[in-house]
């Protein structure tokens, strides 16, 4: 989970990071608190904020109320804009970088600096990537006090300023220990004008799986939350219920078995033709109340035009998926076709499930089809992908 710049500097201020004086802004009457010049800086989860405009200078209140009342409620990258974090301006000497994260191919904890900060990593190793240097640490390890020096002599700094950037680089990494991280990000870490470290932005990422090991998150207001903008409303119901789910921008709605059959299902589907409008796994033996949601999201969602689903009954039975199925068409009749194939486990008691629904239901059932294993599974793609286009043109 994605903190907000305030939030990650909620943290830093714990842990004795240097950083600015602050307000946090979400209402006009909150300027009252601040001197200037100011710097305001919209508070959303993008990089790069100063070129996409939402960082600015204010010199006067009036300009600071006339820049906030512009930034509040506007869209930047998708995502709102709900509070400003009005800053006492830093006068800038020089930018350095400096992060705690993970190297994923590793499997390694690592800290990051650069002698050049204030853009982002990537464009550092672009651009100056001999300024960059990596100190690897054991899982769990804390860095010994000589880590944090010779990882802020790399950044070239010497005496008072190593000591203190040696200090500012252990704490960050001891913040990236405690609280479950998976990246904290100093960028840029400044030296001012007047000789002294000060960390202006702040980027971390939360593990959310282990938020729950830190109630002082909650003391300090940050509380575990969906990445609005980032998910779609089915796509955090999903999220809610545990299963994995992500839209994709196909017509052709995929009710999988399991995450391995869905993602060789979507290829199948592209290969004839069509297109996939979701990845979804219901994962080893879904209950009842899933399968239902699961359908439920694809029904929703106002780009699936068909419904293509395939059960192979292993862990999970064939009578539970097609008793699940056919509640859920009872219920909510849905209008939009779905074409299956089911075969496996309990396979003729499914059957039985579906012959009697369709023997008391026929209008509701006209449009699913579930095949045998005797019908190959390319014939019932090819058969969702030929009713998707059918769907489009009538
Ligand atoms: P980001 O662009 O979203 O990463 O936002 P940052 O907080 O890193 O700010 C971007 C840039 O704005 C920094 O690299 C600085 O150059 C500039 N900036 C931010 N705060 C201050 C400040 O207090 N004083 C000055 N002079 N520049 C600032
Ligand atoms: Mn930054």
């Amino acid at each position: 989970m994605r903190l907000y710049e305030y939030e990650g500097k909620l943290l830093f201020k714990k842990y004795k990071i240097p950083i600015p004086q602050s307000a946090l802004i979400d209402d006009l009457s909150e300027l009252d608190k601040v001197t200037y010049p100011v710097v305001l800086k919209a508070q959303v989860f993008i990089g790069g904020r100063g070129k996409k405009g939402v960082i600015k200078i204010a010199n006067t209140r009036k300009e600071a109320e006339s820049i906030i009342k512009n930034m509040l409620g506007k869209k930047v990258d998708g995502y709102e804009v709900k509070k400003v974090l009005a800053e006492e301006k830093v006068d800038i000497e020089h930018e350095f970088y400096t992060s705690a994260a993970i190297d994923r191919i590793l499997h390694q904890p690592l800290i990051i600096a650069a002698k050049e900060g204030g853009i982002e990593i990537e464009e550092i190793s672009r651009k100056h990537p001999s300024s960059i240097s990596k100190h690897y640490l054991e899982v769990g390890e804390r860095p010994a006090d000589w880590v944090g020096r010779s990882v802020a002599q790399s950044m070239g700094l010497t005496g008072e300023l190593l000591v203190q950037a040696g200090s500012i680089i252990n704490n960050v990494y001891n913040l990236f220990l405690d609280f479950d991280c998976k990246l904290v990000e100093i960028n840029p870490l400044v030296l001012t004008k007047t000789g002294t470290l000060v960390a202006i932005d702040s980027k971390l990422d939360l593990d959310e799986d282990a938020m729950y090991r830190h109630p002082a998150l909650k003391e300090l207001g940050i509380e575990a939350r969906h990445e609005v903008g980032e998910l779609t409303s089915r796509e955090r119901l999903a999220k809610v219920a545990g299963i994995p789910y992500v839209e994709l921008d196909g017509d052709i709605g995929v009710f999988p078995g399991g995450a391995g059959f869905g993602i060789a299902s979507i290829d199948l589907i592209h290969h004839f033709g069509g297109k996939a409008a979701n990845f979804m796994d219901s994962g080893g033996a879904p209950t009842q109340e899933n399968l239902r949601l699961m359908l439920g999201l694809l029904m929703d969602n106002p780009n699936v035009k068909v419904i293509f689903g395939a059960r192979f009954g292993g862990i999970s039975r064939c009578d539970d998926w097609a008793n699940a199925v056919v509640q859920y068409v009872i219920e909510n009749k849905p209008k939009k076709p779905m074409i299956m194939r089911m075969a496996g486990n309990m396979e003729e008691e499914g059957r039985k499930i579906f012959d009697k629904a369709n023997k008391d239901y026929p209008a509701l059932f006209k449009n699913i089809k579930v095949y045998k294993f005797d019908t190959p599974i390319e014939e019932v793609i090819k058969e969702a992908v030929k009713t998707a286009k059918k769907v489009v043109s009538s």
